[in-house]
């Protein structure tokens, strides 16, 4: 039973960006508006993330990390409308399986924090007080201790640098769309980013990506009425304006296309290709260059419209209405750049 834990457990948990995403979607989820997440040698010893949500009740932290724990979802139905990031109940425990955990909470009514050793089952072998405020951090270290291989991945600085760079795009996902979040990171005990609380998507767009940027983008908005769909397909974003050079020669830095689908930062093969060719389409003489733009795209579809259950890292999701939000990506990249294929 240890080794089938194991096996399913680095499925689900399969990098440095894949723990911090799992840990901020929690407290995302917590409602926390401030979160630092802090590593040590890129993660693999230390990932620590701290944030001040709602924190954890007594009563739920024995369970928290046992598989299939979620405090989130209590009915198949609930998955038609998912508003959080997390509904599986499987992260913590699968962190558990593959690191050492400690988690510390408090939430509004304790007196004082306590922090709990959780051992590779998810089980609390030890707790104390402690004197953090309200709400939640997990530490999470020796990553991949028991996995050589996995962490064989890592022996290269090179391969090392770009997961620190995929940490911070991450955080900047989060940081756009939500404009009120605080989010700091922090490498070796130095700042690599950080973002202030921004009052809206436009003050959130410079805070995230600079104010060198933003006024070559232009913000979008469009929605379309779908037949028996409440929400319908709504559109928003920014995008380069027409005619401004607003694009990134390598898909590697951190400036590139952010694209969201319910909220949720995925990676979306269809949406990203028709995002390139149109954009590109105004630079016939030298496409290669142009190749990624700089675009923010947030694609809201109804909840039951969506399986966001597609890879156990939910970065992928399926949409039942595929074509006709293709359909509304396209007609608004028609009407921003003019240009139609075929
Ligand atoms: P899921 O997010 O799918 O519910 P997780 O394994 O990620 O599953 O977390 C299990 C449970 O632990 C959550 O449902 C939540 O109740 C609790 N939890 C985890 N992280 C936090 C946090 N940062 N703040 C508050 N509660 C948390
Ligand atoms: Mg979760």
């Amino acid at each position: 039973p240890d080794t089938v834990r194991l096996l399913s457990s680095s499925q689900v948990i399969t990098s440095v960006v894949n723990v911090v995403k799992e840990l901020v979607e929690n407290s995302l989820d917590a409602g926390a508006l401030n979160i630092d997440v802090k590593l040590e040698n890129f993660g693999l010893d230390r990932i620590e993330v701290r944030d001040n949500g709602h924190g954890i009740k007594a009563v739920d932290a024995p369970v928290v990390a046992i598989r299939h724990f979620t405090s989130k979802i209590c009915s198949h139905e609930d998955l038609e409308h998912l508003e959080t990031y997390g509904f599986r109940g499987e992260a913590l425990g699968s962190i558990c399986a593959v690191a050492e955990v400690a988690v510390t909470t408090k939430t509004e009514a304790d007196d004082v924090s306590i922090q709990y050793s959780l051992d590779s089952t998810g089980t609390i072998v030890s707790q104390k007080p402690s004197h953090l405020d309200q709400g939640t951090t997990v530490s999470v270290t020796k990553l991949f201790r028991n996995l050589p291989v996995r962490r064989q991945f890592y022996s290269s600085t090179k391969k090392c640098k770009e997961e620190l760079k995929k940490v911070q795009e991450l955080l900047m996902a989060y940081a756009l769309i939500k404009p009120e979040l605080r989010l700091l990171l922090v490498h070796n005990k130095v700042v690599i980013w950080q973002k202030a609380k921004a009052a809206d998507d436009r003050s959130a767009l410079v805070a995230t990506l600079g104010s060198g940027i933003v006024p070559n983008l232009l913000p979008c908005h469009q929605r379309q009425e779908q037949p028996k769909q409440a929400r319908g397909i709504i559109i928003d974003g920014f995008f380069p304006k027409p005619g401004v050079d607003c694009s990134s020669t390598s898909s590697s830095t951190p400036e590139k296309t952010f694209i969201f689908i319910n909220n949720r930062p995925v990676h979306h093969k269809e949406v990203m290709k028709l995002l390139r060719q149109h954009y590109s389409a105004q630079y016939p003489e030298d496409s290669a260059r142009h190749r990624y733009p700089i675009i923010v795209i947030k694609i809201t579809v109804s909840p039951s419209a969506v399986d966001v259950n597609l890879t156990p890292d939910k970065t992928q999701v399926l949409l039942h209405n595929k074509e006709a939000v293709l359909t509304a990506v396209e007609a608004l990249l028609v009407s921003l750049y003019g240009f139609r294929p075929g």
